[in-house]
């Protein structure tokens, strides 16, 4: 049983890779997203019921990783990556519901989490380089942050974040740009889909990455996604230690990688029951999950501005898991909540409990609102601490909402990115003339 598992592009190109080759490419040669040839199933006894998350996610992984050279440093990798609290907290008077919160890392969202992993597994995966690896990440706002502070003076690495100009948050465009060092920000004038082509087109291309070792941080790198499975398994465990019964998640969604990580825990065997994508008004999936075609579009700006995606990438890792459409369809449910009901959601909560949620959060609230009684316990998650949107939270509530520690740190440093036009050659003469 030490054989390593293999993985393939989604596209069926490069059949045969093993994990250490995937994490390190981020996307596949052929422009296809990586996914495992078969995933792994476990038994629930396979996991220590006293363990911390690290543990779990030790347990959880080591199908992916076993037979390479990066299994024996594995339970380290997830100790580094994983040392911050992902409580599941009961929601006052919310029934049996609670709230699964993932925002307790550096940046105060849950891309902490594969973040950080992919810089351990970097750690390790990049002794004897000489030549420093450029990192490209098109974020939508929270991605960035996550990537700089997790890969922030590593040796042998630099980080270039590509966000779509006026589109994030000024927080969340301040925490892009504080880092410095071997951190740079662009701001590109348009949209998060144009950020995500622009560093796809960079990636593919052969002759730039001749001349410069090129990777991505992007939700399409397995090295993000299969962390975030970790705390779904983590939750669902302790739920079914306590409760004897599945957990049920509702997750904000834009481009479907924390979404599909709950999905892959669950098809590994976990106790986890229903699915619901919360979506905002980038209704690309709501749409196909009510029975239309997949339609991608260009994204909307919305207030939940991490989840404007109108053209989803791990869709397609989702179509190779349930490759028909109609059982595909029986395995999730999306909704689509507009700019009005997150605002009203977030006012509505704050007044009546107190609770103050971020717009992302927002959605999976609303979604667990409309449904009223019943019997099944869900799990809202929690994606991001509402304080990283304080211009959207805190006009509406009417008061401060206080900052955590590590954003408060980086707030007080000073901030700069660079003006970017929205346009493929732009980037690729960027990173050019940065060689030069
Ligand atoms: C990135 C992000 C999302 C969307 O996650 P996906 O994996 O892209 O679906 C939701 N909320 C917050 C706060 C985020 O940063």
């Amino acid at each position: 049983m030490n054989e390593p598992l293999h993985y393939r592009s989604t596209r069926g190109a490069r059949h045969g890779a093993c994990v250490d080759e995937v994490i390190a490419a981020g996307l596949a040669p052929d422009g296809g997203l990586y996914v495992p040839e078969a995933l792994p199933s476990l038994e629930l006894s396979a996991f220590d019921p006293d363990g911390t998350l690290a543990d779990t996610a030790t347990t959880l992984l080591y199908p992916f990783f076993r037979g390479t050279a990066m299994a024996e440093a594995l339970p380290v990798i997830c100790r580094e990556a994983l040392d911050f609290p992902v409580p599941l907290r009961p929601l006052p008077r919310h029934g049996d519901a609670s709230m699964l919160e993932l925002f307790h890392g550096p940046s105060a969202a849950f891309k902490d989490v594969g973040a950080r992993f992919l810089a351990a597994c970097f750690r390790r995966l990049r002794r004897n380089d000489a030549t420093p690896l450029t990192i490209l990440v098109a974020t939508s706002g929270d991605t960035g942050a996550a990537v700089a502070a997790a890969f922030h003076r590593q040796p042998g690495v630099r980080v270039v974040i590509l966000y779509p100009d006026g589109r994030v948050s000024p927080r969340q465009a301040h925490q892009l740009g504080c880092f410095g060092d071997n951190v740079q920000a662009l701001r590109v004038a348009g949209s998060f889909d144009d950020c995500q082509r622009m560093v796809k087109a960079a990636l593919n291309d052969a002759a730039l990455q001749a001349s410069m070792p090129l990777s991505s941080a992007n939700s399409i790198s397995l090295g993000r996604l299969l962390p975030q499975m970790s705390y779904y398994a983590h939750a669902a465990m302790g739920w079914w230690q306590r409760q004897r019964s599945p957990l049920n998640l509702i997750v904000p969604t834009g481009n479907l990688g924390n979404a599909l990580a709950a999905v892959w825990v669950r098809e590994m065997g976990l106790p986890i029951g229903e699915i619901q994508l919360a979506c905002n008004a980038n209704a690309t999936l709501s749409d196909y999950f009510d029975g239309e075609n997949y339609t991608p579009r260009p994204a909307i700006p919305t207030l939940a501005n991490a989840m404007d995606v109108g053209a989803p990438s791990n869709f397609e890792r989702l179509r190779w898991t349930f490759p028909r459409d109609y059982e595909l369809r029986m395995q999730l449910r999306a909704t689509s909540v507009d700019d009005d009901t997150i605002r009203q959601t977030i006012v509505w909560h704050a007044q009546e409990h107190g609770e103050v949620f971020c717009p992302h959060t927002a959605t999976a609230m609303h979604v667990l609102d409309r449904m009223g009684a019943t019997d099944l316990p869900w799990a809202v998650v929690a994606t991001a601490h509402p304080a990283k949107f304080e211009s959207v939270v805190e006009p509406l509530i009417g008061r401060h909402v206080e900052v955590p520690p590590a954003l408060q740190a980086m707030l007080q440093r000073p901030a700069s990115a660079e003006p970017l036009p929205a346009d493929d050659e732009a980037l690729k003469h960027w990173l050019g003339y940065q060689l030069a």
